[in-house]
Parts: C-alpha cells; structure tokens; sequence
C-alpha cells in the first residue's frame, strides 16, 4: 500500500484523485497538491461525498523546485504523479531526483515560450534518474499514453512487424458553446496551431497547420472530418516500433472550432508573446484562456463519445494484417462517475493506471522510460478493469 503525491487539481487531477481512490488497496494514502488550494479543496470535497474516503491537500507552486523538495520530504510519498501543465515537468523531476521519489505525467515538457514540444530535455534525465534507483514514466494519459501501449500490443501480440500506423482521435462529443477546449485552452491551441508533422522511412515531413485532411468512419460515432497534427507519441514510437516505414496522428474537429479558431489566429489572439496593451504587458493566449469556459465546467453540458484508438498495418505469419485498436468513452457515463467529461478521464484513468503498474512492481526500470517499453498485457488488463475498455477491429488488410 503506498502514498502517493498528485500535483495538479485540473480536469485531469480531479479524475486521478477519483480513480486512485476507488483503488485504496494500492493508493492508501493520496496527496493533492495544486497552485490554487481552492480547487483541492473541491476536489477532495467530492471524493469523500462519493464516499471514497479522505485524501489530504496542499498549496504548492511547481515551477518552484526549494518549495516542491519541501513539499516532497514533508509528504514522504512514493511517487509522484504530475498532472499539473507540461511547464512544470522539469521542475517537478529535478525535485523527485533530489528527494529519491519515482516520478510519472502525461505530457511532455515545453517551454512557456516556445510552441514547440518534446522528450529531449526529459530524456536527457535518463541517467540521473538511472544512477538514484528511480523510475521515471512519461506520457501516461490517453495519447500519449495509451496509443502508445495499443501499438506495444500490436508488436507484441498481434504482428511479427508494424509497417503503418495512424493514430486517430476523435471526440464526437457536443457541451453546446459555439467554441471551448476539451483541456487547457492554452496548451490545446498552441498544439493545434502548430505545423502537422509525420513520419516516414525515417524522416520527419512537415504540412501546414490544419492542411491534410482525412474523413474516417469511427466506430459507434460515424464519419468524421479529422486532421494531420503533430503529436508527441510519434517521438518515442519511431525509436521502439520495429520495421515502421510511416506514422501519422490525426484529429477531429468541428467546422465551428475551426471556423472560430482561424478568426483568433487572424486577429492575434492566439499568440504566445508578451504584447503592450493599455500600460499592461499580456500574453493574448493567456488571456483569451481567461475568457473561455473553464474545461473542467464542461463536463455536465457534454454529450456523445470520444474514440481514440490506433489503425496499424503490418505482417503476421508472413500474411498482411490490419487492425483497428479502440477505446470509447461515453461523455455523460463519466460525468457520472468522477465530476468530468471525456477528455479529462481518458487522460486520468491511465495515469492511475500507470502509477499502479509502477506501485505493484508490474512496470519497473531505473530511468526515464516512455510506455511502449513495458509488457502492455497488465496495463491492458487494467483499462478494461477501470472504466477504459477496448476492442481488437479486425479489418481488410487491403483497406486504406
Ligand atoms: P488544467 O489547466 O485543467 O489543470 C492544470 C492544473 O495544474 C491546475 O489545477 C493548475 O492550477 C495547476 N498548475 C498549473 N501551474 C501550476 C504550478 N506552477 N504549480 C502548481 N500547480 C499548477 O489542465 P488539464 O487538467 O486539462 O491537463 C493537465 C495535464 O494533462 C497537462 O499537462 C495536459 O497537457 C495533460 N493532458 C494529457 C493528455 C494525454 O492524453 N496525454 C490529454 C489531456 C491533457 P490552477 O488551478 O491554479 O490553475
């Protein structure tokens, strides 16, 4: 049984505080630390009215690794689990260095003032954390997260080679506002807003923001329009995935989302720099954050599934195979069960999850490690036993 110290009391933390409460026998102890102590102290209220037991809160400010090294000796826990934003990943793992504490989050570091993401600068840790007998798991939330374990399944269950992947997702759900994000605005629109990339035969090919577009037939939701992006999964899955010649991700979104996003990108309003407005400095992006509804208020007007899942080609017993690996997560079900919409829980039930696989020993490694590194098998297991639940389409090879 062991204690555990969640930064991060957002839509993702509030899901993770949930689910590790439903699993006492492996999180007897939870900690939820966060910049405003306000929305722990929420979090915590809903958890013990859900009759889920008593977790304990602080204040902290994790781009601060003195108050963070306090926080951690004064805790004692065995791991952390970072939820706040991919700003604080840095600091918040030269804190678990400096106390000896494990480490797990679900999205890769990224400099405020870049829109530009990636696994460098966590990686570079490998050996620190390699040499203190600590365990460090990046990207454990839904993608990345669990489209990486999909395609460590495909490699290890299903294939003798994985030659295609496209990673797809798709949220079909409706909360009503003409425009809002599924997640923090800010982290959401840099990625979007971003230029696509891809990969192939070994190199990285760049599109125009938004330019390559697919119509896909999802499972239980239908025909969506989705989008080429680039997403941090494909870093670590280029380097683990044998034979690989291509992968893709790509994402849907309504036609008002984009309609209302060019708009903002043409008026200025989604940049990332300082500008002077009235004596004040602000950031337009921060500040359109401030005018749009809060995510975690998105969840009891959100209706419909998301289905996020991996489309992989390749070779089994010397004959083509193609297989579609899916999860669907109904909005409304998860509003029910822990206070949040879809987005938020397929984020927060696999970040339990990877905790849990490091906690019971199921998952171990002195280092940083990405998921597809691990046997998927029990992490597998766990998705269908925690509310997550995914299906194995088998499908004409021949099919693009
Ligand atoms: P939110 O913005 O809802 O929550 C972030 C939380 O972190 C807030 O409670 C915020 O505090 C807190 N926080 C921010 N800065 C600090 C700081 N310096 N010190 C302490 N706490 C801080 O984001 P989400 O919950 O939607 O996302 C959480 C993480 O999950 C992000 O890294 C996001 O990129 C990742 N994510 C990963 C996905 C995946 O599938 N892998 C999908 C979706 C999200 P305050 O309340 O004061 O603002």
């Amino acid at each position: 049984m062991a204690k555990v110290l969640l930064i991060g009391a957002g839509g993702v933390g509030r899901v993770v505080a949930h689910k590790c409460a439903q699993v006492r026998e492996v999180f007897a102890d939870i900690v939820l630390a966060s910049r405003t102590l306000g929305r722990c102290e929420q979090i915590k209220k809903e958890i013990a009215d859900k009759g889920l037991g008593d977790i304990a809160i602080r204040q902290v400010d994790a781009d601060n690794v003195p108050e963070l090294v306090t926080l951690i000796h004064e805790v004692k826990p065995q791991l952390v689990i970072n939820v706040a934003l991919p700003y604080q990943d840095l600091t918040i793992m030269e804190a678990c260095l400096e106390t000896g504490v494990h480490y797990l989050d679900t999205a890769n570091y990224e400099h405020p003032d870049t829109a530009h993401f990636e696994y460098k600068e966590q990686w570079a840790l490998h050996d620190r954390f390699q040499k203190a007998g600590l365990m460090a798991l990046l990207g454990s939330g839904f993608d990345p997260g669990v489209t990486n374990v999909f395609c460590a399944y495909a490699q290890q269950n299903l294939f003798d080679e994985i030659h295609y992947v496209d990673i797809l997702d798709c949220n079909a759900g409706d909360h009503g506002y003409p425009f809002a994000t599924n997640f923090n605005p800010e982290i959401n629109i840099r990625e979007v807003t971003a230029k696509g990339r891809y990969w192939q035969e070994g190199k990285w090919l760049e599109t125009e923001p938004l330019s390559v577009r697919i119509d896909h037939d999802y499972p239980e939701v239908g025909v969506k329009a989705s989008y080429l992006l680039y997403h941090e999964e494909m870093e670590s899955l280029v380097k683990h995935l044998k034979g690989l010649k291509r992968i893709r991700f790509f994402m849907t979104f309504g036609e008002s989302y984009l309609t209302h996003l060019r708009v903002l990108q043409n008026v200025g309003m989604t940049r990332i720099d300082e500008v002077e407005h009235d004596g004040h400095k602000i950031v337009p992006l921060q500040f359109l954050k401030t005018l749009l509804p809060d995510p975690a208020s998105l969840g009891p007007r959100t209706k419909g599934k998301t289905n996020i899942g991996c489309l992989i080609k390749g070779i089994k017993d010397g004959k083509p195979r193609q297989v579609y690996i899916y999860n669907i997560c109904d909005h409304e079900e998860c509003w029910a069960e822990v206070n949040s919409q879809a987005v938020s829980y397929t984020t927060g039930v696999p970040a339990m999850i990877g905790a849990m696989m490091m906690l019971q020993g199921k998952w171990q490694g002195k280092g940083v490690f990405n998921m597809e590194e691990f046997e998927a098998a029990p992490f597998m297991d766990a998705l269908n036993n925690h509310g997550l639940p995914w299906t194995v389409l088998e499908m004409d090879p021949a099919d693009a």
